[in-house]
Parts: C-alpha cells; structure tokens; sequence
C-alpha cells in the first residue's frame, strides 16, 4: 500500500507541568520521524488552556513543523475567538482543527458564548480570513452524543463543510463499520470533504470507559469483556490493544479513508507501535 498520498496525524494536548512539557518535546521528536502531516494540540472549552496551548503551538511551530491548533468557541466571544485566529495567522499557521467544545457541567447557559455551533465558528473564520486557513472539523460516525439523531446529525455535519471546512477527523471508534456506513451516508449527502478516522490506542481500561462513556464512543462487548479481564496487567491490555487498534487501521485504510489520526495522549509509544505494525509505505 502506498501512503504518501494520505494524511496521517497526531494529537497532542497542552501540557501543563515541567514534566509534561518535557514528555511532550519528546513525544513530538520521536514520531516527527514518521513525518506526519501536521500535529494538533487541543484547547479546552471557554478557553481553560489558552496559554497552555499557545506555549504548545509556538514550541512545534518554532521546530519548523507543521502544526494544527484547535480553536473551539462555546463560552467564546466573537472578539476574542478573533483575537486568536489573528495570533495565528500573524504566526504563520495555516492550519485550525475548529470545534464547538464542551463547556463544563454546570457551567450555565449564560456561559455559552456568541457562537453555539462550530458551523458559525467556520463561518467567522472564512468571513474574517478568507482561505488563509485549511480548516478541520470534527465528525461522528457513531454519532454525537446530543445530536437528536443520525441524520440530523449529519444534516450538522453538512452545515460545517458548506460553512468553509477543508477535511474532517472523527471522534474515534473500535468499529471499521460504523466509519464505512457514515461515508457512505456522507457521500449521499453531497459531502465530499476528506474524512479522516480519528484513532485511539488502548493503554488503560478505567481511562477509555471513562473518556468512551463522555464522548459517545462504543467499546465493542467483546473488545471491553477481554480488556477487562485483563485487570492490573497492562501489558497484556496494551498488547491487546496494538492488535486490535492495527487491525481496524488496516481496515479503514483497505476501505479507503484518507489517512489517519492518532490521538496520542502526548506518549509517543502506544502510536508508534500501531504506525510500526502498519508497515505503511511512505517513501
Ligand atoms: P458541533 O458540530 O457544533 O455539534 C455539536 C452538537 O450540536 C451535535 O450534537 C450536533 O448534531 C448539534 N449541532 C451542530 N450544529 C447545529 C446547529 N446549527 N443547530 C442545532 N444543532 C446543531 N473539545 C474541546 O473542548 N477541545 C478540543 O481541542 C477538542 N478537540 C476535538 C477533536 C476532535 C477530532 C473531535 C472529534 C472532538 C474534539 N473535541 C474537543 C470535542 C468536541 O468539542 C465535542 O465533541 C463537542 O461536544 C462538539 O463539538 P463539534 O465541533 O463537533 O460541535
């Protein structure tokens, strides 16, 4: 398989300690060998990681290397999404992941912001900076949680790509299906953006329950049943999970999708082993 056409990424997030600043720069060199496309680093609803993020960005993008920020806007003013967009693009970054976000629990209505959908924030950027940016969304296949249903759901989706979006990642998922049957329905809509599989290792049972049940993604029974049984032994969990997570790659990626997108969890190691099991020919 020949890959150099795709895009492959990576997700950080912003660390926050010495230590995890440190982890980070090293996560970074490390599979910066693979020569991603670009690497994205999350920032927290209404803004919790602003300066964490920026500090994140500045260092990749200081290194020479292609770097994405995600820009989400719930809990945002218009000014102040601009002032950002305005940091980057007198930066030099051409690329944005833009999301709506999660404000947290309890949070308040009041706390929600001038601009409730990502569609709008699309909008706001192509209105303000034209093509300056090459603008990622996010998209669904098991669908979002709070979406009233699929096709709806996708309705959504649509409202983002006519807004100005270049290409999507999704939220991550253990089953090649439900990618092919959202393309599928995607493509019946007219969306013909790229529509890039959001990829998660499996290196700890707790934390994927636990981020699996916020965000909507299904951990197949039979998938959870093993990992569970597992217990304390994490290297029989991340044994499993590099096989598991190679083989839905290797799916996605006979059935055609566009690339990859890994979400690294700042540790380079998990990713690594699945991008190395992979074998992808990228010369
Ligand atoms: P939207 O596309 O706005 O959709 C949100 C919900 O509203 C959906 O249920 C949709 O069906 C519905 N909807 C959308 N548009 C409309 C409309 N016009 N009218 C009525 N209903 C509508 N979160 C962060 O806080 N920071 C991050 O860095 C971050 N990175 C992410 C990266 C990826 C690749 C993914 C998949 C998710 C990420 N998230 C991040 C999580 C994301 O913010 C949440 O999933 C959030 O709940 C939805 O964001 P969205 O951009 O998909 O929202």
């Amino acid at each position: 398989m020949n890959a150099k056409r795709m895009t492959f990424s990576f997700e950080l997030f912003p660390p926050k300690t010495e230590q995890g600043i440190a982890r980070m720069h090293e996560t970074v060199t490390l599979l910066n060998e693979r020569h991603p496309a670009y690497f994205s680093v999350t920032y927290g609803a209404g803004g919790s990681t602003r300066n964490n993020t920026f500090a994140t960005v500045d260092w990749i993008h200081e290194q020479g290397i292609e770097v994405a920020p995600h820009l989400s806007c719930v809990g945002s003013t218009r000014e102040e999404t601009g002032e950002i967009l305005h940091r980057y693009v007198n930066q030099g970054i051409h690329r944005l992941v833009a999301l709506r976000g999660d404000l947290p629990s309890g949070a308040g209505a009041g706390a929600i912001g001038e601009l409730q959908y990502a569609n709008e924030l699309v909008s706001l950027i192509r209105e303000r900076f034209g093509n300056h940016f090459h603008i990622e969304v996010a998209a669904y296949p098991e669908m979002h949680p709070q979406a009233p249903n699929f096709e709806r759901d996708i309705d959504y989706f649509k409202l983002k790509v006519e807004a100005g979006a270049n290409a999507a990642i999704t939220q991550y998922f253990y089953n090649a299906d439900a990618y092919a049957a959202f393309v599928e329905a995607c493509s019946k809509r007219g969306i013909d953006i790229p529509i890039v599989p959001g990829i998660m290792p499996i290196t700890n049972f707790s934390n994927l329950v636990r981020f699996s049940d916020a965000c909507g993604a299904e951990i197949p029974r039979w998938l959870r049943k093993r990992l569970e049984a597992y217990g304390d032994d994490i290297d029989s969990i991340r044994k499993l999970g590099v096989e598991v997570v190679t083989r839905l790659c290797q799916q996605l990626l006979d059935m055609g999708a566009p690339g990859l997108h890994f979400y690294t969890m700042n540790q380079a190691g998990p990713t690594l082993a699945i991008w190395d099991a992979l074998a992808l020919d990228r010369k």
